[in-house]
């Protein structure tokens, strides 16, 4: 049960998935939610942990594409100081705009990862799309209204998966 909300991974933050632990796992390219993964929903410039993290997977030559359900115009604004890709309107948790995402990149689905702060959206779309997923702890606590919805229904399912599956564990990397 809830298969298809279990992640491949967790990590407490994005920031300690490093280069040599997706190489490792064959990971050429990263797709990333965008709001509480990357930058917290209400302090859009980012922090200067992200920043040297993006610069950390450039230098190491892994790209990186954001797949967020926002408009064109928010994804466009919040992704521009970082130079990054973007699929916007990505319908998650439908598996469109994975697949969008890494052919953006010239990938396989076996070269990418998915990483995302929730179940129902981020990880949902990715196990549909038959890509690996990380899931990370969200920027910041608190969150938007509409995301405090899907959490009471995403901390059910995240206690069945925690129990069912022993060799799932918030950890320090992949
Ligand atoms: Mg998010």
């Amino acid at each position: 049960m809830f298969s298809n909300y279990k992640p491949t991974w967790m990590v407490d933050a994005i920031y300690k998935i490093t280069p040599s632990q997706l190489k490792k796992q064959g990971i050429k390219g990263i797709l990333t939610d965008l709001d509480n993964t990357l930058i917290a929903w209400n302090n859009p410039d980012g922090t200067e942990e992200l920043k040297s993290w993006l610069l950390e997977m450039k230098n190491a030559g892994i790209p990186v594409v954001v797949v967020s359900n926002n408009n064109s115009e928010r994804v466009a604004k919040a992704v521009a100081p970082f130079g990054l890709q973007y699929v916007h309107r990505a319908l998650k948790p439908f598996s469109r705009g994975i697949k969008q995402g890494y052919q953006l990149l010239g990938l396989k689905k076996e070269d990418v990862v998915m990483i995302g702060d929730q179940i129902m959206t981020d990880v949902k779309a990715a196990n549909g799309a038959g890509v690996r997923s990380i899931l990370v702890q969200p920027v910041i606590p608190t969150d938007s209204w509409k995301t405090q919805i899907n959490r009471a229904a995403e901390r059910k399912i995240m206690r069945y998966l925690l129990k069912h599956n022993p060799e799932l564990k918030w950890r320090g990397g992949i």
